[in-house]
Parts: C-alpha cells; structure tokens; sequence
C-alpha cells in the first residue's frame, strides 16, 4: 500500500500545473500551489501516508459535512430537511441562482446556501467552540485551530456569501441573526486540518459513525448513511456527477484543497493538494482519488 501511494502521488503530481489555487480568498491564493499529500486509514487501524499529509491547511467546504453531521444529530432529519434540499444542483457552490430562480430553499447541505442555512439554525443550540470541539472529536485530531488569517481573509470578502445569507432570510429560511449565522458559517471553513485529519473521519464515516479504535460511537448510524449518499451526489459541487463515474466513492472536497473520501467499510482517506481545477475540486487529488478507486477496486459498483 506505501508504495503504492507514493506512486499515485507522483502520478498526481504531472496534473498540479493545470490548476490553480483559490484566490477569491486572497489567503489561499498564497498557498503553495505544489503541496500535494495523501492518507488513508484502513478499518483494521492500519495508516499509510505519502507527501505533504501533515500540511495544515483550512478544512473550507469539507466543514459541510461536519455541519450537516451536527445539526442532524441535535436536530433530526425532519427538521433539517425542512430547511434544505436533497438534491444535486448542478450549479457552482456559491451560486445564487437557482436559489433565487428556482426554488425556495437551499438544493443540498453540501453547497453555501445550504451550509449557511444549516448554520443559521445550529448557531443558537451549538457555539463556535462545541462545533469545534465536535469537529476535533470527529477528525480525531485535537491539534485543530481556527485559521484566524484565512478567517478574516475569508470575512472581509464575503459579499457573495453574504448576499446568499440574505436570501435567505428574505424567503424566511434564516430566522435567526444572518451575521452571526454567517460568521459561525466562516469560522468552520477556515478550521485547519490535515490530509491524515481527514482520513480519520473518512474512517469514522466509513464505519458507521464508530471509531474503530476506541470503539466509541460519535454519530448515529442513520445520520452517517444521509452524510454518505449526500456527499456521492453532491459532495464535489457541479463535479459530483464526474465524480461519481470515474471514482465512485462518496467525496467531499473544498477550496483549501482538501478531499475528504472513503471506501465504505473500508477506509478513511484524506488527500491535499491546493491547486483546484475551475470547479474549485483540487485537480491533482482528484486523479489520485481515481487511481486509488481504480487500483484498490473500490467503486461502489466495481
Ligand atoms: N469558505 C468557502 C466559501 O464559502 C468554502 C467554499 C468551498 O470550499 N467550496 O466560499
């Protein structure tokens, strides 16, 4: 497996040129666009790592998962998806479009408006510092930090996500305070994390919300199996569909770089690399997620 990994990462590596970092964040757009890192956790506890796996970098969308996790976990399903949809939407994450045009709330969990509403109702029943805590219990990672640099980056250039925050209060999905449903929102972005954070919760994930290390339940089994079928669908924005066809594994991504995977049953794994093709998707861990499902025989329908 370790040498297999090494080669995937140095397959992964011909395809960093082809893309480039976020700079719609300007602290992103410093990041170094060469980093590129993978892990993956088996269920039998075994870790194998190649290049930069231990590079701190902002979790970004990939806190969708734990937000959803969150809120159906202290909310249940019939509330969440009271305030959010299901389905794909083929659009950009941070579009507003077929919000405003086509529906009266949010399509998924997995896009802004649906994570920004998700946030607006948790803000009053879970702080920043339980959502942090929560997070670091999931990753299995107490090392992590809210990025205070990518935060203010990120809060003093949210028009986009600000004007989505107001829509949706116009059509009544946000009841509550929009700026601080906003800034909780921001604040779980710009949490830091590594490629190994995320093969941990790829791994909790993969076995059913049970850590199989200590045995520990952090996350009811139906609350995972939503999180898992959303993420397939829609967890790589308007590349889920691609996704699904060429690797087959229920995906996260964000533009920090990160992807969060698994193989259920399997493994957890996590993979770095923060040069992201136009769909904001990091293009060489992308083709590494491929090879890793094409060599390992991991699609689900293999
Ligand atoms: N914080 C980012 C934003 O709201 C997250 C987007 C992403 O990772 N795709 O724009």
């Amino acid at each position: 497996m370790q040498t297999r990994l090494e080669e995937i990462l140095e397959k992964g590596q011909e395809k960093v040129p082809y893309g480039k970092t976020a700079d719609y964040i300007p602290e992103l757009g410093r990041r170094d666009p060469n980093h590129l890192g993978i892990c993956v956790f088996t269920k039998d506890g075994k870790k194998y790592q190649a290049g930069d796996s231990q590079i701190r970098f902002t979790i970004q969308s990939i806190s969708k998962v734990i937000n959803l996790a969150a809120a159906l976990e202290q909310r249940g399903f019939d509330y969440v998806f009271s305030k959010v949809g299901m389905e794909p939407s083929g659009e950009a994450f941070n579009s507003l479009v077929e919000l405003d045009l086509t529906s009266s709330y949010p399509f998924n969990p997995m896009i802004n408006s649906g994570a920004i509403a998700i946030a607006s109702f948790l803000q009053p029943i879970m702080d920043f510092e339980e959502m942090l805590d929560f997070s670091r219990r999931l990753c299995m990672d107490p090392e992590i930090t809210l990025d205070e640099a990518v935060c203010r980056s990120e809060m003093s250039h949210a028009s986009r996500n600000r004007a989505i925050a107001y829509l949706l209060e116009s059509k009544g999905i946000i009841e509550n305070d929009v700026e601080k449903s906003l800034q909780l929102y921001i604040k779980l972005c710009s949490l830091s994390v590594t490629a190994e954070s995320l093969a941990n919760l790829g791994l909790i994930l993969a076995c059913g919300g049970i850590n199989p290390v200590t045995g520990e339940r952090l996350l009811k089994e139906d609350v995972v199996r939503v999180i898992k079928t959303i993420m397939f669908t829609c967890g790589m924005y308007d590349g889920s569909g691609t996704s699904a066809v060429y690797v087959g594994l229920p995906a996260k991504s964000g533009v920090g770089g990160g992807i969060l995977s698994l193989a259920d049953k399997k493994m957890g794994i996590g993979i770095y690399g923060p040069s992201l093709d136009q769909k904001g998707n990091s293009i060489a861990g992308q083709e590494m997620l491929r090879l890793l499902s094409k060599e390992l025989k991991l699609h689900l329908f293999a």
